[in-house]
């Protein structure tokens, strides 16, 4: 079997309107990366069950370059992360690093990434210089990696730029969870040795749109936090804490007062508002709860987390 140094895994959904470009600036790239540092790569490009014709694009693509290249088409979308996984179980290299097809992530700077694998760094993750999306999506996301920072043990500078590098033995421990929820950089970083950030440029989306609608980034975004830290859950018993507490206290002080001066309806609304307060954060708490609970329930299940329609690859 050939040896390959080298795997770069692309997920891709819905992006017909801007694959050209990337193989555009993709192939010549790594061509380049191969000869400057003398390695062999593979191109490992997953469809995530994409409704528009990526798949055909991409069976055209290995016919170019069959030597290089292998398409794995899942038969249904299976998010981001598990598309990544699909390819993750594929690789060869003894370095995989993960890119977007967009070409935010531009693919000259997977240098940068090597170089610090070289300096002895197990996994590389880039950090966007200056992020080229929504005034929401910066600001959002900045919260995010804060409230990630804190509330788990996972420490990055930038969660959500996909642009990394990871060795052989962390993509492996990848391949062996079986967690249905899946977030790859910070699963990977449980699993580093000596993990590092280096900085990299970002660029506007080259072609079509976000994958990612509100709902679906909330989504993303519970995995990594109920994957990741039971700290949402102990907010909700602390809190739960001491409003028995000051509950107690509340009543034990109307009690006394009622006893003096008899009974009293004033405040009513007051009242009211703190009680449907107090119902709102209780909602939430439950909420919350059913967001462990639903992936508790989904990883017992067990089901295949994706479905293979074709792979393509050169046989050797
Ligand atoms: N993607 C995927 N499956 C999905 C959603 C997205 O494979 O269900 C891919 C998408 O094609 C892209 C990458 O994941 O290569 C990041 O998606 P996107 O650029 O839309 O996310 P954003 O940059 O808006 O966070
Ligand atoms: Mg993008």
């Amino acid at each position: 079997m050939k040896t390959v140094d080298l795997s770069i895994v692309i997920p891709i959904y819905n992006e017909a309107a801007g694959l050209q470009a990337l193989f555009a600036r993709l192939y010549p790239a790594l061509d380049k990366l191969a000869s400057d540092l003398n390695i062999h790569y593979e191109l490992i490009m997953i469809d995530d069950g994409s409704r528009d014709n990526s798949p055909s694009i991409l069976r055209e693509q290995f016919n170019q370059r069959p030597d290089v290249t292998r398409i794995i088409l899942l038969a249904v979308n299976a998010g981001q992360h598990m598309a990544i996984k699909a390819g993750f179980e594929r690789t060869r290299g003894s370095i995989v690093v993960t890119l977007d097809a967009d070409l935010q992530n531009p693919p000259e700077e997977i240098y940068k990434l090597l170089a610090k694998m070289r300096e002895g760094y197990d996994y590389v993750g880039g950090y966007r210089r200056e992020r080229n999306d929504t005034a929401f999506r910066k600001y959002a996301s900045r919260i995010l990696n804060r409230i990630r920072e804190r509330t788990t043990r996972i420490h990055m500078r930038d969660q959500g730029c996909m642009l990394r590098s990871y060795s052989r033995p962390i993509v492996d421990a990848i391949n062996h969870s079986n967690e249905v929820n899946l977030y790859i950089p910070a699963l990977a970083f449980i699993y580093a040795r000596r993990p590092t950030d280096v900085e990299v440029e970002h660029e506007e989306r080259a072609a079509g749109e976000s994958k990612y609608p509100l709902s679906k980034l909330i989504r993303l975004n519970f995995d990594l936090m109920t994957g990741f830290s039971l700290m949402p859950l102990q907010f909700f018993s602390m809190l739960g804490m001491a409003t028995a507490g000051i509950s107690t206290a509340a009543f034990i002080f109307l009690a006394i007062r009622r006893m003096l001066y008899g009974a009293d309806a004033d405040g009513v609304f007051t009242l009211f508002s703190f009680t449907f307060m107090l119902l709102g954060v209780v909602l939430f708490g439950m909420g919350l709860l059913g967001e462990y609970i639903g992936r508790i329930y989904q990883q017992v299940q067990s089901r295949p987390r994706y479905l293979i329609n074709a792979v393509l690859e050169q046989l050797d």
